[in-house]
C-alpha cells in the first residue's frame, strides 16, 4: 500500500511539472513516504531525516515532504525533532502533496492529517490519481482502503481508518485503461481483500436495493478483472484467513490468469496466541482451509507471515507454531520478532512481554523450519518449464536475466538475447535455492509495448 502511495505522490508531482532525479544532491524536493508497521522503519526514518538537515539548509528553496502512516501517527514528534520539514501529510491527504508543497514554498511549514477518509471523495483511492509506475508491466490497483479488524499487534486500523471498498465499475475502468497503456499484470491491493464489497452491499441494501446479498464480492471482482482481455496475470494481497471463502478459491481456480499464489498470513500456530492476537481463527481451521486451497488450485504456492515472541507466548505455544509451519510447508515466509507498536493493544501487554533473547532464539529455530520448507518447495520445481515475466538483469550477476514465475518466485536464467522488462518467456528450472530458482531460457513470448531494454547478456 505504501509503495502504491509513493507511485501516486510521484505521479502527482510529475503532473505538477517536477522531474524525477537520481540523487538527493540534485533534487529540489525530497519526499519521504513512511511506514510504521515495524519498529526499525521508525529508526531509519529519523536517521534519514537528520541526514537531510544539512541538504535542506544549503539552499533556500529546497523542500521536504513527509507522508505515510508514520507521519500520521508521529506528526507532533516529527515537528519537534525536525522543524525544518516543510509538509507533513497523513495517509488520507496524499492527493494534496503538490498543492501543499506549493503553498509552503515561501511560507510556513504545514501539517495536514485527515483522521478518516472522506466517503464521497474518490481521490482517497490511490489509484484514482496520476501515477508514476516503477514497474511498467505491473500496476497496483487499490480495491479497498482501511481495515475493520482489530489485530492486537497492528497499527493499520489506527492510521488507515475504516474499511471502504471502491466500486467495482471504477476498478474495472481503471484496469481497462491500464491494459491499454501496456500493463499486463494487475495486483489488486487492500488490507483484507476477502471482505471487499461487504460495505458496498450493506450500503446498497440500506438504500433499498434488496437484490444485493450482504456478502463480500471479492470472488466476483477477481473473475471480472480476469475477464478483461490483455491481462496475463492477476495477483492480490492480502487475504485474511478468517474471511477466506470457498467462492474466492473457486474464482482463483477457474480464472486462468489469476496466478497460483496465495499469501495467507498465519501469524501463529497456537490457538491461545491467535486469540490474544484477535485473529478470529484456530490453527486447525487455518490448516484445513489451506488444504482446501491446495486441493482446489493446482500447483498453488503459499506464502505467509509469522510473528514470534508475541506477549504471552510460551515455549509450548512456540512449538505449536513450529509444528503448524512444518505441516503447512510454506513456499516462503516473512517471519518477524514481535515489536510493540505504540497505540496497539499488544503494546499494553507489557507484563507478558517475552525476554528479547528468548524471542531471538525462537526466531532462529523457526527460521530453520521455514527455510527447510522453502528448499523442499523450490526443489520440487526442478525440471519444470515455468512462465516468467522479465524483471531485469540479476542484481548479483549481470550475466543473468531475472524473471518472476506465476507462483511469485524469482527465477534467474541465462539468455542469448536481450530481453525487455515485461517480456514473457518460458524457462526450464535447472536448480533451486531457498530464495530463488535458476534455469535456462526455452522460448521467448510476446514483447511488451513499452521501450525499456536490458543490456545484452552473454549466452551460456
Ligand atoms: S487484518 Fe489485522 S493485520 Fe491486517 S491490516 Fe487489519 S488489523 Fe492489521
Amino acid at each position: 500500500m505504501n509503495e502504491h502511495d509513493s507511485e501516486r505522490i510521484s505521479g502527482l508531482l510529475e503532473s505538477d511539472g517536477m522531474v524525477n532525479v537520481d540523487s538527493v544532491a540534485s533534487a529540489d524536493v525530497v519526499v519521504i513516504n513512511t511506514c510504521c508497521i515495524r519498529e526499525n522503519a521508525d529508526d531509519k526514518f529519523y536517521g534519514t531525516l537528520s541526514q537531510l538537515k544539512n541538504w535542506k539548509t544549503e539552499k533556500d528553496d529546497r523542500q521536504i515532504l513527509v507522508a505515510g502512516c508514520l507521519a500520521q501517527k508521529d506528526r507532533d514528534s516529527i515537528r519537534q525533532r525536525a522543524p525544518y520539514v516543510d509538509v507533513v501529510i497523513g495517509t488520507h491527504n496524499v492527493h494534496r502533496a503538490a498543492e501543499l508543497l506549493e503553498q509552503t514554498r515561501y511560507g510556513r511549514p504545514v501539517t495536514e492529517i485527515l483522521e478518516e477518509a472522506v466517503l464521497d471523495d474518490h481521490t482517497m483511492f490511490p489509484s484514482a490519481l496520476p501515477m508514476r509506475r516503477e514497474v511498467s508491466y505491473n500496476a497496483w490497483v487499490t480495491i479497498q482502503i482501511g481495515c475493520d479488524n482489530t489485530c492486537a499487534y497492528c497499527i493499520v486500523p489506527a492510521v488507515r481508518g475504516k474499511e471502504i471498498s471502491r466500486p467495482s465499475a471504477e476498478i474495472l475502468t481503471e484496469v481497462e485503461s491500464l491494459v491499454r497503456s501496456g500493463v499486463t499484470q494487475i495486483s489488486l491491493i487492500g488490507q483484507n481483500v476477502n471482505s471487499y464489497g461487504r460495505d458496498l452491499a450493506m450500503s446498497a441494501r440500506a438504500a433499498g436495493d434488496n437484490t444485493v446479498k450482504p456478502k463480500p464480492q471479492f470472488a466476483e471482482l477477481l473473475r471480472s478483472v480476469g475477464a478483461i482481455p490483455g491481462i496475463s496475470r492477476v495477483r492480490f494481497v492480502s487475504p485474511h484467513p478468517k474471511d477466506m471463502r470457498e467462492d474466492t478459491l473457486l474464482a482463483m481456480a477457474e480464472t486462468p490468469n489469476v496466478v497460483e499464489h496465495l499469501h495467507y498470513p498465519m501469524q501463529s500456530g497456537s490457538d491461545k496466541v491467535l486469540a490474544l492476537m484477535h485473529r478470529g481463527y484456530t490453527a486447525e481451521r487455518y490448516l484445513s482451509r489451506l488444504a482446501q486451497a491446495r486441493q482446489m488450485i493446482s500447483d498453488l504456492a503459499v506464502t505467509t507471515d509469522v510473528i514470534v515472541g508475541f506477549p504471552g507466548e510460551t515455549e509450548e505455544d512456540f512449538l505449536q507454531t513450529v509444528e503448524v509451519c512444518a505441516q503447512a510447508c510454506f513456499d516462503s515466509a516473512f517471519s518477524f520478532i514481535f515489536s510493540p507498536r505504540p497505540g496497539t493493544t499488544a503494546a499494553q501487554m507489557t507484563d507478558q512481554f517475552i525476554d528479547p533473547a528468548v524471542a531471538v532464539e525462537r526466531y532462529e529455530r523457526l527460521k530453520i523450519v521455514l527455510d527447510h520448507s522453502a528448499v523442499i518447495k523450490h526443489r520440487e520445481r526442478i525440471g519444470r518449464i515455468e512462465e516468467v515475466v522479465v524483471e531485469g538483469m540479476s542484481k548479483k550477476n549481470p550475466e543473468l536475466t531475472t524473471g518472476r514465475t506465476r507462483q511469485n518466485k524469482i527465477l534467474h536464467f541465462s539468455s542469448p538475447q536481450s530481453l525487455r522488462v515485461g517480456t514473457y518467456a518460458k524457462v526450464e528450472v535447472t536448480d533451486a535455492a531457498r530464495f530463488h530458482l535458476s534455469g535456462r531460457l526455452i522460448e521467448v513470448g510476446e514483447a511488451p509495448k513499452h521501450k525499456l531494454r536490458l543490456a545484452v547478456s552473454s549466452a551460456n
